[in-house]
C-alpha cells in the first residue's frame, strides 16, 4: 500500500507534527506500507520526498533543508528524503497514493481545508472529513452543536471583531452580566491553547479580548469552572468505540501551550480515577458529540468534571496529539490497542469511509 504522510504545516503545532511523523514512520510496518513523505513548511510550501525505507532518527530529516538540491541529508549518508521544493500541490497527490495520512493540527490541517483538498482529489485519507473537521475547529460552532445535542457545557458567548470594535463596553458588560469572573477568552479557531486567557477582572478581560482578536476575527468567552480535566478517545466510522478515560493534572493555572508541549508540567493519569457512573456518562456524551459533529475515524473528546461532580463537555479534537506520548495513543494503549495497531486501524477506517461513499 502506498501511504502518503502529510506533516509539518503552517500552524503553531508544526514541531509537534514533525515528532508525530517521526513516530508514525517508526511504527509503520515497512513490509506492508510504502511510505512517501510530503512536508509542508511553516511558510506553507509543499515539498515531496522519495520513499522512506527506514526509521527516521532526527526530525530535521523530515524537513525541507535545502530548496534547490538534495543536500542537507548528507549527515545521515542516506538519501531517503530528497525533498524537492515546489510552490504547488505535488502532482503525485492526484493519483500516486492509496491513502493519505494528514498528521497536521490546527488551521489548514485539522479544520477541513486539507480534507476538502483530498476530497476534491478523490483520495482516501485518515481521520475526520470536511464537516467534522471544520465544525470541531470552530469553538463557537462546536458548542452550538453540543447545545443542539442537549449536552451539558459551560455558559458561553461569542463576538466578531467588527461588533466589538463598534461598541466594546457593551461586549464587556454582557460578559459580566451573563457569567462574570473567572472567565476564559479564546480565539474561535485555534487549538493548543494559543491566544487563550483566563480573566479575573475587567482589566484582564479587556486585555484578553485584544489578545484573542489578534488570532481570529471571532472569539468565544466562557464561564470559568474549577474542574478536573478528563479525556476519552473515540475510534470508528458509523460504529464507535470508546477508550478508557484519562485525566490531565496540570501543575499550572491552566493547560496552556507550554504545559502541553514543552515543560512537562502536566501529568497524565490513565485510567482516570472516576466512578463507573461518571465513565458511563462521559462515554454517552462523547458518542453523542461524535455523532452530532459527524465525526469519522477518530476524535478525542475533552470534559470538565466540576467539584460537585457535574460532567461538562469542553471540546472535540478531530486530530488530537498523536505522538506515542500523547493522550490519545496512550488511552488506546491502555484499552488494548498499541500504537502500531492504532495507526493501521485508522488507515482501515479512512479507506472504509472512502469506499462507502463510492
Ligand atoms: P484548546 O482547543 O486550545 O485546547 P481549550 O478550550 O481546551 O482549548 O482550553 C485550553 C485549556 O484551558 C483547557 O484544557 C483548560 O485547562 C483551560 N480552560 C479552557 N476553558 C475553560 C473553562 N471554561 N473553565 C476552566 N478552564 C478552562
Ligand atoms: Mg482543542
Ligand atoms: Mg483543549
Amino acid at each position: 500500500m502506498k501511504l502518503c504522510l502529510l506533516y509539518g504545516g503552517k500552524s503553531a503545532e508544526h514541531e509537534v507534527s514533525l515528532q508525530t511523523a517521526k513516530a508514525v514512520i517508526g511504527a509503520l510496518d515497512k513490509n506492508k506500507f510504502d511510505i512517501y513523505p510530503i512536508y509542508i513548511s511553516k511558510q506553507g510550501q509543499w515539498a515531496e520526498g522519495s520513499k522512506i525505507t527506514d526509521t527516521i532518527t532526527d526530525v530535521a530529516q523530515l524537513q525541507l533543508l535545502n530548496n534547490n538540491s538534495n543536500e542537507g541529508l548528507s549527515s545521515t549518508g542516506e538519501d531517503q528524503l530528497s525533498h524537492k521544493s515546489t510552490d504547488m500541490i505535488p502532482s503525485s497527490l492526484q493519483s500516486g497514493y492509496d491513502v493519505v495520512f494528514p498528521l497536521l493540527h490546527g488551521p489548514n490541517g485539522e479544520d477541513g481545508t486539507i480534507q476538502g483538498l483530498l476530497e476534491v482529489l478523490n483520495i482516501p485519507y485518515v481521520g475526520n472529513g470536511v464537516l467534522a473537521s471544520s465544525a470541531g475547529m470552530d469553538k463557537v460552532t462546536m458548542k452550538n452543536l453540543f447545545a443542539q445535542a442537549g449536552l451539558r457545557q459551560v455558559k458561553y458567548v461569542s463576538y466578531i471583531r467588527s461588533v466589538w470594535e463598534a461598541d466594546r463596553d457593551t461586549a464587556y458588560n454582557e460578559v459580566e452580566a451573563r457569567f462574570g469572573y473567572p472567565c476564559f477568552v479564546k480565539p474561535a479557531n485555534l487549538g493548543s491553547s494559543v491566544g487563550i486567557s483566563k480573566c479575573e477582572n475587567r482589566e484582564e478581560l479587556v486585555a484578553a479580548f485584544e489578545e484573542a482578536f489578534r488570532y481570529d476575527r471571532k472569539i468565544i468567552i466562557e464561564q470559568g469552572v474549577t474542574a478536573r480535566e478528563i479525556e476519552i478517545g473515540l475510534l470508528g466510522n458509523d460504529e464507535v468505540s470508546c477508550s478508557v478515560a484519562g485525566e490531565i493534572v496540570p501543575k499550572k493555572a491552566f493547560y496552556d501551550y507550554e504545559a502541553k508541549y514543552q515543560d512537562g508540567s502536566t501529568e497524565l493519569v490513565i485510567p482516570a480515577d472516576i466512578s463507573e457512573e461518571q465513565y458511563a456518562e462521559l462515554r454517552e456524551m462523547a458518542i453523542a458529540a461524535y455523532k452530532e459533529l459527524d465525526c469519522s475515524g477518530l476524535a478525542r473528546v475533552d470534559f470538565f468534571i466540576t467539584e460537585d461532580g457535574q460532567v461538562l463537555i469542553n471540546e472535540v479534537n478531530t486530530m488530537p496529539g498523536f505522538t506515542p506520548f500523547s493522550m490519545f495513543p496512550l488511552l488506546w494503549k491502555h484499552t488494548g490497542l498499541p500504537y502500531a495497531e492504532l495507526i493501521e486501524r485508522l488507515i482501515d477506517l479512512g479507506i472504509e469511509r472512502f469506499e462507502e461513499k463510492q
